[in-house]
């Protein structure tokens, strides 16, 4: 291919409209090649060979593909290391410019910065953009220029924010004719990367506006279908945030609050990177944990004896969803109750979870542990039978996925309530002596 071209790299940001890196590439000078690269390190790193997350990204860049044909153009898929991926791209394509949307896991930022030195050590510039969050970084700052660390104040000064401007889409669909024109190219298959297909079912798009109208009352019980789903789209851009907080905003200020939530632990992640790693704050390393496998397996396995938690790992791990009301109570008895170091609990979310996302997945684990920005004090521990009474009173959630509740069949309490609770405020009072 001789052409000069200009690459739009897709990455999380899975869809043609609205698309802030592709919207600035198709008014660049040159025609747009779009490319995505199946990235071998991460990978390598799932276990499952029929995960649903790798299945969606390959179903949805087939979908790109047949919308890119249908414009005369199509989608160059790549399998492999990144760099060595961009090392052939540059020996195949002349390229003028490269276009991308942010990221900010540590990993993508490390990657993302090899691939920029390679590009400027040819001339090339990349630009990047702002598109999976509204606000991004420290947009939404303190007035010292800090990042804020407590939600509400941030809440309300993203809701300041949030106007028509900022919320505005970007009107790629204005410019498809400025893809690049080439004869359809193949898509690696699942089988050559090593995975399969997957029979899980993944949520649809959209969403009854019914649902979201009535978001803040039923959204808390795990029985009801009063959550959106969206998590798996929001995850790899098959919507467009600005979209959904738009239309959230004239439907339901509590919905769109979720979404806030959202761009709230992305900034944490941007701006205390440590927090991929280790807790919020540093005092809470000092926690000794127990971390007992056995009783790690049966949280897993959800035969804790403990119904509600039974019952959301058993969600779980059938569907790849649990219910956030449900998070919050597994993930403070995996790490109060049972005291297990709630990176054990992150990391088995990470791996099924089908909206797995490393901001939010971690801001709600510290938040669990008590060890995070916004995080609940540690000495309210949730007791599950509350929670259950509360969130489930009439076990509907609890019988679906826990038929034998009730029955001799049923796991006997791995851990007293009473004893777990005291140990647990024992555990973190000791290590957190010298703050209190
Ligand atoms: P809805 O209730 O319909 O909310 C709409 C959207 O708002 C969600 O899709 C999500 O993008 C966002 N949202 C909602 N609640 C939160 C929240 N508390 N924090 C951040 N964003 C939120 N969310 C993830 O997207 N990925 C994760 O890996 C993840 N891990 C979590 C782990 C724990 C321990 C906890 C307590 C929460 C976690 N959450 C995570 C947040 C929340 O549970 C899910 O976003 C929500 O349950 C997804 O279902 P839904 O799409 O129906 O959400």
């Amino acid at each position: 291919m001789t052409d000069t071209v200009a690459i739009f790299w897709f990455r999380r940001d899975l869809r043609l409209s609205d698309n802030a890196g592709l919207y600035a590439a198709l008014q660049g000078k040159h025609p747009v090649l779009p490319i995505f690269i199946f990235d071998i390190q991460i990978l390598v790193r799932l276990e499952e060979k029929s995960d649903a997350r790798v299945a969606f990204i390959h179903n949805t860049l087939s979908e790109l593909k047949v919308e890119l044909e249908a414009l005369g153009s199509s989608l160059l898929v790549r399998y492999g290391d990144p760099l060595e991926v961009w090392k052939e791209l540059l020996q195949n394509h002349q390229i003028a410019a490269v276009y991308t949307n942010h990221d900010y896991e540590s990993y993508a930022l490390v990657r993302d910065q090899k691939v920029q030195d390679m590009l400027v050590a040819q001339q090339i510039p990349l630009h990047t953009f702002k598109d999976q969050v509204v606000f991004e970084k420290l947009e939404v700052a303190k007035a010292d220029g800090k990042p804020y660390t407590v939600f509400t104040p941030y809440s309300k000064v993203w809701r300041a924010k949030a106007n028509e401007t900022t919320l505005a889409a970007y009107p790629c669909e204005a410019h498809f004719d400025h893809f690049f024109r080439i004869q359809p190219l193949e898509i690696p298959t699942l089988e050559s990367m090593g995975f399969q297909s997957s029979n899980r079912s993944i949520p649809s798009k959209t969403v009854a506006q019914n649902l979201i109208k009535n978001y803040d009352k039923t959204r808390d019980f795990p029985s009801l279908n009063g959550t959106s789903r969206l998590g798996i789209h929001f995850r790899f851009g098959t919507i467009s945030i600005r979209e959904k907080a738009r239309k959230a905003g004239a439907l339901n200020p509590i919905f769109l609050n979720e979404l806030i939530w959202r761009d709230f632990y992305a900034q944490i992640l941007a701006n205390f990177p440590h927090v991929a790693t280790g807790p919020f704050r540093p005092e809470y390393a000092r926690i000794e944990w127990l971390n007992e496998e056995s009783k790690f397996q049966a949280w897993c396995a959800g035969q804790t004896g403990y119904a509600i938690v039974d019952a959301g790992m058993r969600e779980l791990n059938a569907t790849g969803h649990m219910h956030n009301r449900v998070r919050m109570i597994v993930a403070s008895f995996l790490t109060k109750h049972l005291l297990i170091d709630w990176r054990w609990g992150e990391a088995y979310f990470a791996s099924k979870l089908l909206d797995f996302d490393l901001a939010s997945n971690n801001g709600g684990w510290q938040w669990a542990a008590g060890c995070g920005t916004d995080a609940a004090p540690y000495f309210r521990i949730f007791s599950p039978m509350a929670q259950q009474e509360k969130f489930d009173p009439e076990l509907k959630y609890i019988r679906r996925w826990v038929p034998e509740f009730g029955t001799a069949k049923y796991a006997k309490p791995i851990v007293d309530h009473k004893m777990a609770r005291e140990r647990c405020l024992a555990a973190y009072k000791a290590a957190l002596k010298n703050e209190l």
